[in-house]
């Protein structure tokens, strides 16, 4: 228990690398932990410095500015941007050896302007388009483009990816993604362009499609301990990363027939030991009914609608204030992990982690 808060998070480091070790084994294939949107709310530059401590090769995240945040933090791996930038940051980019994700005319275009402009070489991983429909250069358009890339001889050309839409779905567009990939690999091989990095996998495909994993997989879920969909258990050997705790603020009894809370929607049937924990919304715990927290091993549910500051749980038995409320992790027997809270609320468990607001202090642990 951390006795200075209120309500906090622990993020449990020696997991994060011993996850990352973990999927070297199982996937025999170099790694890429993402780290974008914070490590999905578990904190970038931790996560980030763990997962290289447990063998990460590189770092993928979204944009420029979480990459800056990396490199300020001493980190010195490979790091890949996924997502887009800004002229101004392509600069930055080039300065702290970021690669950046080339995946149409307009960024050839402005990537080798900026690296001929600075006397500099920018890395470049090329975004294949095979079936996600976001962004990314058609398949048969692959090598015209490749060899137009590296003709300025500004761009070196690192890496060649492509991005799963259904990779946790028994679906047939899996099979047309990676067939569609394997034939762009195959034309850049024949034109003696193949890159160092080729990569497909995100976490599910580093499992269940061994075929997409190449010369690296690019996984978020796994490196957390979270699951790969969420009605499938990860294999007992990896572990959870983050929990969740609280203090207990307040236990007593409520008479029967009393309202609990804005709306009035939930009113006790008989006298109820009602406990407050300082816990709600805007700590990131939802405001939809059906959610649970553990206290003394038990699940208790809370009633009423959340608060923004904290929330209302009916007790059991009575609990001392100051006693320990699992939000998120395990107490006892008992356990409430991301995907049941994404059951739930019928949404990803990214969706909430990212979704933890900052002001519940992240305590970092090293095992
Ligand atoms: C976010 C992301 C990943 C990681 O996905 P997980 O399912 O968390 O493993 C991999 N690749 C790309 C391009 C991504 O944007």
């Amino acid at each position: 228990m951390n006795p200075s808060h209120p309500t906090w998070i622990e993020i449990d480091l020696s997991a994060v690398a011993h996850n990352c070790a973990r999927i070297g084994q199982d996937t025999s294939t170099p790694l890429m932990a993402i780290v974008k949107g914070d490590a999905y709310g578990h904190g970038a530059v931790e996560v980030g410095r763990a997962a290289v401590a447990g063998g990460a090769s590189w770092l993928g995240v979204a944009r420029c500015c979480e990459a800056r945040a990396l490199r300020e933090a001493g980190i010195q791996a490979p790091i890949l941007v996924l997502g887009m930038v800004t002229p101004e940051e392509v600069d930055e980019a080039i300065s702290q050896r970021l690669t950046l994700t080339l995946h149409d005319p307009e960024t050839l275009a402005l990537f080798s302007a900026r690296a001929r402009a600075a006397h500099r070489t920018l890395g470049v991983h090329l975004k294949v388009e095979t079936g996600l429909g976001r962004v990314g250069v058609f398949p048969e358009e692959v090598p015209a483009f490749a060899r137009k890339a590296t003709a300025g001889g500004s761009l070196v050309l690192d890496g060649m990816y492509s991005h799963l839409a259904v990779a946790d779905e028994d679906h047939p567009l899996n099979e047309l993604q990676a067939k569609r990939f394997r034939t762009v690999v195959q034309a850049m091989e024949t034109e003696g362009m193949r890159p160092r990095w080729v990569h497909l996998a995100n976490s599910a495909a580093a499992y269940w499609l061994p075929e997409t994993r190449y010369d690296l997989v690019r996984v978020g879920n796994v490196v957390l301990g979270m699951r790969i969909s969420i009605d499938r258990p990860l294999p007992e050997a990896y572990r959870p990363v983050l929990s969740w705790k609280a203090r207990l603020g307040s236990c007593r009894v409520l008479p029967e027939g009393w309202g609990v809370g804005y709306g009035q929607t939930y009113v006790t049937e008989r006298d109820e030991l009602i406990g407050v924990i300082p816990v709600g919304y805007g700590d990131g715990l939802r405001r939809i009914p059906g959610n649970q927290v553990l206290i003394g091993g038990e699940r208790c549910p809370v009633v009423g609608r959340s608060c923004l500051d904290q929330s209302m749980v009916r007790l059991p038995r009575p609990f001392p204030v100051g006693e320990e409320v699992v939000v998120v992790g395990s107490q006892g027997g008992e356990a409430i992990w991301f995907h049941d809270l994404a059951a739930l609320y019928k949404t990803t468990q990214v969706d909430i982690s990212t979704h933890l607001h900052s002001r519940v202090p992240h305590i970092y642990k090293h095992g």
